[in-house]
C-alpha cells in the first residue's frame, strides 16, 4: 500500500485538446484527488513539471512470438517493452508456433502471461486452422476463453466463402474479424511497395491494389453478413478513402493506422534498410499525408503498431530475403509526439482516444481516464526530455526497427498502474 503525490503536471485526455494543470493523487493504487496546490501526508511526492499525464496506451496489434519463436521476443519480454513505452494493454497476435487456434491454447498463453506479464494481456485466436485458410479455426471455444477478436493475421483469408462462413459464425459470439488485407496473387514475392522506388532498386513490387482489392471485398462482406470487419495496418490512401465511404454507409467496419504508415514512405528505404520492410510495405508521401488527415478527421479508430520483433541475424539479411515487420512497442508513444504533437498537427486528445480509450473500447476492456474514483493507469511523460533508441534502451529481444540509434524529443518517464510503478526514471 501506498500514497503517491504527482505534482505540478498537466493531464490530457481525449475529450478536450486543452491539457488541465492538476495534482493527482493515488492512494492506494486509486486516483483519489486531482485539484491544484494538493498537500498529503505519508505521500511520495513525485514532481511532474514539465510532464504530461495521460492515460496509459493500449496496443490492439502485437506479435510476443511466444510459443515458437522465443528467440526473437517472448510474452515477458514483449509485456516489458510495452511498459517501456507507456503501453498497460496488449491485444496478441495468433500467427505463433503452433497458430492460436483453439481455446486451450488461448489458455496455455494466457497462463503464460498471468505468471510473466505485469500488464493484463489479451490473446486473438486465429479465423482458420492454422491460418491455412480452409477450414473454420475453433471460434466457440476461443470465444469462451475471452478472445477479442480473430483474425488470420499475416495471411488474408483468400476464400470469400470462407470469410462469409467465419464472419456469420463470429456474430454469435458478438466478436470482430480482423483482416490482414491482401490479394496474394498480385504480391507475390513482393518485398516493397510497387512503383518508381522498387524500379529503380530493383526490388520485386507489392501494388497498392493487393491491399485495396482484398479490403474492398472484407468491406462488402461485411455488408452483406451484418458482420464487424476491422481492417488491420491500413497503408494507401484509397484504401482509407474506401473505409470512410463504408462507415457513411454505416456498414460494421473499424479499422487501424500503425505509426510507420504515417512516418515512413518508400523513399525511406534508401541503402536497401530491411528495418523499412514490412507489410503492408511503406507506401508514397501522398499516402503519409492522406493517412494523416484521416486519423485526423476520425477515419481511423485506432492507432496500433503491428510490432514485430526479428532478430538482427534475419534482418540483415538482403533486403529482398529479410523477414517482413518492424517492432513498435518502444518509440509509438514517442515518435508520434516528435512527428506530429510538438508541432502540432494533432494534438494529446488524439493519441489517447486513438492510442489508450478507442482501442480498449474495441476489445471490451475496462475503461481508464485520469478521473476520481479511476484506478491509476497513467504515463509521466516529459516533453522538453529526449530518447535515444539505443539497443540497450530496448527490452524487446528485438531492435529491428527504423528508430534504432536515433534521438527523439520527448521521454517517458513514469508508468504508474494500480500500486506499482510500472517504470520509473
Ligand atoms: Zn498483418
Amino acid at each position: 500500500m501506498s500514497k503517491r503525490l504527482f505534482k505540478n503536471g498537466q493531464i490530457a485526455s481525449e475529450d478536450s485538446p486543452k491539457l488541465i494543470e492538476s495534482d493527482v493523487l493515488v492512494d492506494d493504487g486509486k486516483i483519489t484527488q486531482i485539484a491544484r496546490g494538493i498537500s498529503a501526508d505519508g505521500a511520495e511526492e513525485i514532481d511532474c513539471s514539465g510532464c504530461v499525464l495521460m492515460p496509459s496506451m493500449f496496443d490492439g496489434h502485437v506479435h510476443a512470438r511466444e510459443p515458437g519463436e522465443d528467440h526473437k521476443e517472448t510474452i515477458e519480454s514483449c509485456s516489458e517493452a510495452a511498459i517501456n513505452g507507456g503501453v498497460t494493454g496488449l491485444i496478441l497476435m495468433p500467427n505463433t508456433l503452433p497458430a492460436i487456434d483453439n481455446g486451450n491454447l488461448i489458455q496455455s498463453v494466457l497462463d503464460i502471461a498471468a505468471e510473466k506479464s505485469r500488464i493484463p494481456i489479451l490473446q486473438a485466436g486465429c479465423i482458420t486452422k492454422n491460418r491455412a485458410g480452409e477450414e473454420l479455426a475453433g471460434i466457440a471455444g476461443m470465444a469462451a476463453k475471452g478472445a477479442p477478436v480473430l483474425t488470420d493475421d499475416g495471411n488474408p483469408v483468400d476464400s470469400p466463402v470462407v470469410l462469409r462462413r467465419a464472419i456469420e459464425y463470429a456474430m454469435d459470439f458478438d466478436l470482430p474479424l480482423a483482416s490482414h488485407c491482401e490479394t496474394k496473387s498480385l504480391s507475390g514475392k513482393g518485398a516493397m511497395n510497387e512503383g518508381a522506388v522498387s524500379y529503380r532498386l530493383g526490388l520485386p513490387g507489392m501494388p497498392a491494389m493487393s491491399e485495396e482489392i482484398c479490403l474492398e471485398r472484407d468491406i462488402r462482406i461485411a455488408q452483406y453478413t451484418g458482420g464487424h470487419i476491422h481492417i488491420q495496418h491500413v497503408s494507401t490512401a484509397i484504401g482509407m478513402n474506401a473505409i470512410r465511404r463504408a462507415k457513411e454507409d454505416g456498414i460494421r467496419v473499424t479499422c487501424e493506422v500503425a505509426p510507420h504508415h504515417l512516418i515512413f514512405n518508400q523513399e525511406d528505404i534508401g541503402n536497401y534498410d530491411a528495418n523499412f520492410k514490412m507489410n503492408p510495405p511503406l507506401r508514397t508521401e501522398e499516402d503519409n499525408e492522406a493517412l494523416l488527415q484521416g486519423l485526423i478527421e476520425g477515419v481511423f479508430d485506432v492507432i496500433a503498431t503491428d510490432h514485430a520483433p526479428h532478430t538482427h541475424f534475419e534482418k540483415a539479411n538482403d533486403f529482398g530475403s529479410a523477414p517482413f515487420g518492424i517492432t513498435g512497442l518502444e518509440t509509438a508513444v514517442v515518435s508520434l509526439y516528435h512527428h506530429y504533437i510538438r508541432n502540432g498537427r494533432f494534438g494529446w486528445d488524439l493519441l489517447v482516444k486513438r492510442y489508450s480509450a478507442e482501442p480498449r473500447r474495441l476489445a471490451k476492456a475496462d475503461p481508464i481516464a485520469i478521473n476520481e474514483g479511476f484506478d491509476a493507469d497513467f504515463i509521466v511523460f516529459e516533453t522538453n526530455a529526449t530518447t535515444e533508441f539505443s539497443l540497450e534502451f530496448m527490452r524487446s529481444k528485438s531492435g529491428n526497427t527504423p528508430f534504432i540509434d536515433k534521438t527523439l524529443n520527448g521521454q517517458i518517464r513514469k508508468v504508474v498502474r494500480h500500486d506499482a510503478l510500472l517504470l520509473d526514471r
